[in-house]
This record gives C-alpha cells, structure tokens and sequence, in this order.
C-alpha cells in the first residue's frame, strides 16, 4: 500500500512530536511510530529539563552554555550549544502555555532543582571565583518527561496530525541525495506500506539496547541510526554513551539524578561518603561520567556493599514527606522491583547504560549530513536522541536531552515548514520496498539455524564487559571478534512463528540486526580513539588527547567495512581546560 504526506516523521517521543506540532499547521503529516506514541522512552525521564530560568535562585545563559561544553569534555560544538542554551527559556515557556503542569515554587513560578554538572559562579571572600551545584532542572515531581510527552501528544491530536503507532519502519527512500520517504511494516498484519513524501524527519531515539544493563526501554534499538547508516549515511561519534551513575541493582532501572538534585548521598560498604574522593567541591553533583566511574572504581575496589556490585544510594536523612512530594515514582520503583523502602532504607545502585551523544549528523536545523564535511542530503532530518548535533559532546549533562528534543524538533520543524512549501514529491523509485519485501519472504519461507535470543543475550552481555565504563585494546579487539562472528550467525537466523498478526518475533529480529549494525561502529570508534575523553575512558590511554583527538568521529559503511573519518570540533567562546569540579 503506498500513502502520501508531504512530511513522514519516524518517531512519537519528544523531538517528533515537537516537530509535528510545528509542521502540522501547514502541512499534512503523518507521524510513524513503532509504539502507541505515548509509550515513548520520553515518558520515562524523571528528573527535569534544564533551562537557565533563575526562577529558585539567580542564574545565567551563559553560566549553563560554559557548564554544557565543560560537561561535554569540549568535544560539543560551541555554536550549537549556544543556540540550544539561548532558546531553553523561550521553550520552557512554550510548554507551560500548551498545558505541561511543571511543579511550582510557593510563588507559583515554575520549579527547579540541582543536577550533576549544573552550576553557578560564586566569588568567595578571598575574591575567588567558584562553582557550585545550581537549581537550574524545570521538572513536575520525578514525571517529567511523562507529563512533557502527554501534552505535546494531545496538541498534536487537536492538529490533526495522522499517526501510525505500532508501524514498523524497515528502510529510507533516498536517491540521488534526495530523500522520498520510508517504507515501514503494519505490526497488526505485517503488510508492507511505503509511505511516499517530500521529506522524512527521524525522532527514532537512543541505543542503550545493545547493553544488558540499562535504564533504556526495549524499543530503544537504534533503529534510526541503523537504518540511516545502511543508507550511506555516515555516525557520528557512536562511542560515546553514557553510563548512568545510579541504575536500580541488579537489572539497571533508572534512579533519577534527582535524588542526588535532592540531597541523596553515595556510600560505599564502609557508610562512607567516596565522592569526596573524586569531586570534593560538587560531591554527588559531578557530570554523569565522573560519578559513574567513582562508583565502578569502588565496586572494582572491593568497596562495593557486602562485596557485592552495587554502592548505595541513601535518601533517608530526606524525610518521607519529601519523597512522596519530589520523587514518588523512584519511591514506588525501589519498592516494585527492590523491595526497599528508600524512606528508611538504602537504594542498591549500580552504573547502567543511559543515553546515546553519538548519531546521525546533523546541523542545527535538523538537516542530515552525507559527510565529515557538512554536506547535506536533501529532505531528511533528524532530532532528538538519535541524532548528533553535536550538543552533548562526550558526555551529556542531566536534563540537557528534555531540552535538546524539544528545543531541536521545534528547530527541526521550524526548517521543515519552509523546506515543505519550497519542495515537491520527487518520484518514487522502481524498486521502492524490493528488499524489504524479499527479506520478509525470505524470513517466512526459509528455516533458519540460529536462535535470535541466544545472539542478543551474548551481544549485550559482552557489550556491557567489554565496551562498557572502562575500555581497553585488548577487550575491544574482543568484543569487535564476537560482533563478527555474531554478525555471520545472524544471517542465518530463524523465525520460529510464522504468524502475520503482531509477529513481534520478527519485529525482534529487526531491531537485533540493528544492534548488530551499529555496536561494530560504536566498538571501532572506541578502537581509534585512544584517549580518555567524557563517557570513552580508555584506561590503555589515560589522558584526555586535545592533539590529536579534539574532533568527531564519522563512520562511513563502505564495501570494505567502516571507515573512519574525522572532522574538527567547533570552538566558539571556550578553550578546552582540565575538567575539575
Ligand atoms: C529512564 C530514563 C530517564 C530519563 N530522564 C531524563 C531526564 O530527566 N531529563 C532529560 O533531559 N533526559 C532524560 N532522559 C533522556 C531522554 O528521555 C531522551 O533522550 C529523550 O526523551 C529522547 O527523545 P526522542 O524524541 O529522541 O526519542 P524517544 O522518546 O525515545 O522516542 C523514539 C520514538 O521513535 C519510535 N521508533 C524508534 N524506532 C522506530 C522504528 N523502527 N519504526 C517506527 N518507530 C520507531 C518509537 O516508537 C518512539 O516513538 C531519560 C532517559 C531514560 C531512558
């Protein structure tokens, strides 16, 4: 079946639905989304969004744009940084007037708390100038990306957007540079559909799937960045993920920064407060990577609780009264799945992997890159989690990605509107959805040997192992063998259930040739880069490398493989520095 719109947006959480509110007041769009929209991991953040508001306390643009790029470790590029920084306020606000119930101060302006990274200057008796932790995070209790996602979904219904939910996309449209729209599969009949339009915005989100402990929901494979990249679109540094200091021990369930935000302290087995140890002036509200590699280092150590591979997080000097009102969720998940009361009770922790800084090229409206040099393929776009702006550099602060979804598909939508009333459909190619119709006869006709499951539990089990907080040569030379070998056993995969109704086997298999896609490209990245630079910490090569590695990664997939190539960062106000805090 094929579908016409002048605009396909891939994608439900906050950068897609941003952009569908801006585009769909001039044009038809139809929004694609493999899950009910609101079922999107934007729905799962807890802690905020950041904007530099001062609305607790005084604040400034520009203290958030310096703190942003010293996050980063400065591999962010400064003018996009700045752009994001300078619009937070203005879309903060833009929320609040659609319908977004923030909590709010006693005044009744819209609250803000603490997290890692986020801090203001402060000049101390002596005249020194020093930084400390700032109420900088917009939030509504520990929901945040909940209420954010359910208001931009109900804006986009009183718009008329068209949405898909539980459409599957297979593959881009792209010829000659131009991009003519997407071909995806109905979940409910598994029918192919092409949807045919003048241009394509991917909101396809992050990749933490690849890893086996993350906070990351199951549809967070990477899809976009898979798909992007077997259509000669290049990645941009993949090998930057985060790890999350505080995943609830053992699966890796996120326990919002904001426990921290709120006063909550890190100890080791000794009842002792380690982080003096690493960050003494912000403690527990270091960036995200320090914190995460503290809390390894314990475990590593032996200082980890009972000897077992957790520290805890304690919240119960905070009083019931404040973690019902601040953070009822992460209260009721500690109980659910840990069966610990955090009122009197230490929370089990561990670092678990979070979010993706690496992804699809792009400027700062939106538009993809088809190389390390900036030049643009026509009508497509990406926003969000899946793509690299770069914002996040090497490492992203807390509550910075709310803000890059919105603020980046509202920019992205913004492009697009002109784009829209600029372009017409370009004709579709002959052999649009050949290949994907080939592959899902040939996954229904044949009888594979390999077991899906078994592939995707040792890919991510050795992901975590091997490419994971602390990385070496030895190990990625490793993981980079089990993803080949991974890779050869997966062309032989079998589909045990031939049904067509929500065959969410098939769906399985999908997504895992995407996590296999994608992990070589984030391991080689890994491979080159020697240095330690944000979230990448090469314990071979100890030291952050301005010389030779201050630049972004791009991976190209050619006939021979991937090739890596290089472009510089961006430096606008802020020379890179030594990171302390
Ligand atoms: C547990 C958790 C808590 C977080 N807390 C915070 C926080 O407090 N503050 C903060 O700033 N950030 C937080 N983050 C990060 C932040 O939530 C995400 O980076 C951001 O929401 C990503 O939004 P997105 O629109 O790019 O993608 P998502 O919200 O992940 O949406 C992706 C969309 O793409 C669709 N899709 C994907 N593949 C396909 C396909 N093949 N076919 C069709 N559709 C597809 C999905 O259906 C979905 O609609 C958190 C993340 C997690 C995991």
């Amino acid at each position: 079946m094929i579908h016409k719109y002048d605009l396909v947006i891939v994608g439900a959480g906050l950068a897609g639905l941003r952009a569908a509110v801006e585009t769909s007041k001039y044009s038809d769009v139809a929004v694609i989304s493999k899950l009910f929209p609101t079922r999107s991991h934007s729905g799962a953040a807890q802690g905020g969004i950041a904007a530099a508001l001062g609305n607790e306390e005084s604040d400034k643009i520009e203290w958030h744009i310096f703190d942003t790029v010293k996050g980063s470790d400065y591999l962010g590029d400064q003018n996009a940084i700045e752009m994001m920084i300078n619009e937070a306020p203005e879309v903060i606000y833009e929320l609040e007037h659609m319908g977004v119930p923030f909590s709010r101060t006693k005044e009744g302006r819209i609250a803000q708390r603490k997290f890692g990274g986020h801090t203001k200057e402060v000049i101390g008796e002596d005249g020194k100038i020093t930084r400390k932790p700032v109420l900088r995070a917009c939030y509504s209790a520990d929901r945040t990306g909940h209420v954010i996602l359910h208001t931009l979904y109900e804006q986009c219904v009183k718009q008329n957007v068209r949405f898909f939910s539980e459409y599957f996309t297979l593959s881009l449209i792209l010829q000659d540079d131009i991009c003519r729209g997407i071909v995806a599969f109905n979940l409910l009949d598994g029918e192919i559909h092409i949807f045919h339009s003048k241009a394509v915005m991917f909101g396809t989100g992050g990749y933490g799937r690849a890893y086996k402990i993350t906070s990351n929901a199951y549809a967070n494979s990477g899809d976009g960045v898979a798909i992007a990249y077997r259509a000669g679109i290049p990645l941009e540094d993949m090998e930057f993920v985060q790890f999350h200091p505080t995943g609830l021990y053992p699966l890796g369930i996120l326990v919002t920064e904001g426990a921290r935000g709120e006063g909550g302290y890190l100890k080791n087995k000794d009842g002792e407060r380690f982080m003096k140890n690493y960050a003494p002036t912000v403690m527990e509200l270091a960036p995200r990577d320090m914190v995460t590699r503290s809390i390894q280092t314990e475990i590593n150590e032996g200082r980890g609780i009972d000897g077992k591979d957790y520290v805890n997080l304690d919240l119960t000097h905070l009083g019931a009264a404040k973690l019902k009102e601040r953070l009822p969720e992460i209260t009721g998940f500690a109980k659910t799945y840990a069966g610990i009361d955090p009122v009197t009770q230490p929370i089990p922790i561990l670092p678990t992997a979070h979010y993706s800084m690496g992804g699809i090229p792009t400027d700062v409206y939106g538009n993809v890159c088809k190389d390390e040099k900036g030049n643009l393929v026509k009508g497509f776009y990406a926003a969000g989690e899946c793509a690299c702006i770069s914002v996040h550099g090497a490492n992203r602060l807390g509550t910075n990605s709310l803000l890059d979804a919105v603020v980046h598909g509202r920019r992205t939508g913004k492009a697009l509107v002109k784009y829209l009333k600029e372009t017409d459909f370009m004709p579709l190619p002959d052999d649009t959805g050949k290949n994907d119709k080939a592959y899902f006869q040939k996954m229904y006709k044949e009888t594979g040997t390999e077991n899906a499951d078994s592939i995707r539990i040792i890919l991510k089990s050795e992901m975590t192992k091997k490419c994971g907080v602390f990385r070496n040569e030895t190990d990625l030379k490793e993981i980079l063998e089990i993803v080949h070998q991974l890779r050869e056993r997966f062309k032989n995969v079998n589909l045990s259930g031939k049904g067509k109704v929500f065959n969410t086997e098939l769906m399985e298999i999908i997504e895992l040739g995407n996590l296999l896609e994608f992990s070589e490209v984030i391991i080689l990245g890994a491979l080159a880069r020697t240095e330690c630079r944000g979230a990448h910490w090469r314990i071979d090569h100890p030291k952050r490398d301005d010389e030779n590695w201050l630049k972004h990664t791009f991976a190209f997939k050619t006939d021979k493989g991937t090739e890596l190539k290089y472009r510089p960062v961006i430096i606008t106000n802020y020379q890179p520095q030594e990171r302390k805090y």
